[in-house]
């Protein structure tokens, strides 16, 4: 089945007189069986979760291709990977990484829990050299928010001890765009808060553990039982629902995203376009390598600086200015405003393309960038 297929017809209940969507349950505890009874499937919601919970691993485990785990939030999900590393691990992480992923990693360090390399994105022999020497190499591609592709298929495909966790936090990529388990890589990371779920209405993170490390899906599993950031029952409802138009979306917005790329771009008033898709990104030799479509999520430098990337921001009708990402509306922001992000050039702004047409969409761009006198 291909995973668009699989989007809509997964984690589905199966027999006569089922529903055709599994509900949220609301129950954090299950009937336990006498003496004899049968082996329990589920005892309490945070360990095991719920019918929902159960559905959403199982639709978003086929479509990365390994076995899901639904989390709370995209950090609680990224945080599993990284606690349950022992003592005196080293770890490897982008040079620009989400910056709470960034946060995570160099507070964990300052505690003396674990040592933190960071390497640029495009450094595809700094990633092999990391593989051979850390117990966690965790890759984010494209990242935020330069939008910079990793060669995943070498690095998936370079030697590594057994102990390595290879992970990849596909948030802006989605499993219609790469599918990191299919080359080789452990684990890969969502936040579904942003495509997967699609609607900036719900708060929630995957994992998907390649199924040739059980004994990692395992450690995971324990691990999110003992720090508690298992999924809510109505947010996997959620992110189900969300899920099941998943190639419709991210199709009209990766088409959209690259017709309004090549507009930008030969838009005399904006100044460096990144978006994986255009000849002129410095990685789209790796994009083009592996990615089924380019993304959906451009940056751009505003002429004129921060205070006309504000003003840009923030003069629109259409576009949300907004923080979050991967919904049906488009949102965007100025990004060197957030902390740690002093790397990204002033005037960046990170779009990210919903849903809307493409013609109103450009209309919007278009008397923003005039209201900033651009
Ligand atoms: C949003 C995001 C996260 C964190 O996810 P939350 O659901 O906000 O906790 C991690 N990585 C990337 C790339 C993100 O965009």
């Amino acid at each position: 089945m291909h995973p668009s297929t699989w989007a809509i017809r997964g984690g589905r209940p199966e027999a006569v007189n089922d529903p055709l969507n599994v509900p949220p349950v609301a129950a954090s505890n299950f009937r336990l069986p006498g003496p004899d009874g049968p082996d329990r499937d589920k005892v309490y919601t945070r360990s095991e979760g719920t019918e929902v919970q159960t559905a959403l691993e199982t639709l978003v485990g086929g479509l990365d291709g390994g076995a899901g785990l639904a989390f709370s939030s995209g950090m609680a999900a990224a945080a599993c990977v990284f606690n349950r590393l022992a003592v005196g691990s080293t770890i490897a992480i982008p040079t620009d990484p989400y910056h709470a992923v960034a946060a995570l990693a160099d507070e964990g360090e300052a505690q003396g829990r674990w040592s933190v390399t960071r390497i640029e994105p495009a450094d595809t022999v700094g990633w092999m050299t990391a593989l051979r020497n850390c117990e966690l190499v965790w890759v984010e591609t494209p990242a935020n928010p330069l939008l910079d592709v990793s060669d995943l298929p070498a690095i998936c495909a370079a030697d590594r001890p057994p102990s390595t966790v290879l992970a990849v936090d596909s948030t802006f990529a989605t499993p219609l765009v790469q599918r990191p388990l299919a080359m080789g890589a452990d684990v890969v990371m969502h936040s579904a808060t942003k495509f997967l779920g699609g609607h900036s209405d719900l708060m929630a993170g995957v994992l998907i553990v390649n199924d040739g490390q059980p004994e990692l899906a395992e450690s995971l599993y324990q691990r999110r039982l003992i720090d508690g950031g298992t999924i809510g029952s109505l947010d996997a409802f959620l992110s189900i629902r969300g899920i099941r138009t998943l190639e419709l979306r991210v199709d009209r917005a990766c088409r959209t995203a690259m017709i309004l790329a090549d507009r930008l771009e030969e838009d005399s008033r904006v100044g460096l376009v990144r978006y994986p898709g255009l000849a002129t990104h410095p990685t789209h030799e790796h994009a083009a390598k592996f990615m089924e479509r380019f993304g959906a999520m451009i940056s751009f430098d505003v002429l004129g600086g921060g205070h006309a990337a504000s003003v840009v921001a923030s003069s629109t009708q259409i576009i949300n200015h907004a923080t979050s990402l991967g919904g049906v509306e488009s949102t965007w922001e100025r990004r060197s405003v957030i902390p740690g992000q002093e790397r990204i050039p002033d005037g960046l702004i990170r779009f990210s393309v919903g849903c809307e047409h493409v013609d109103d969409l450009w209309g919007d761009i278009d008397q923003a960038l005039s209201a900033a006198g651009q």
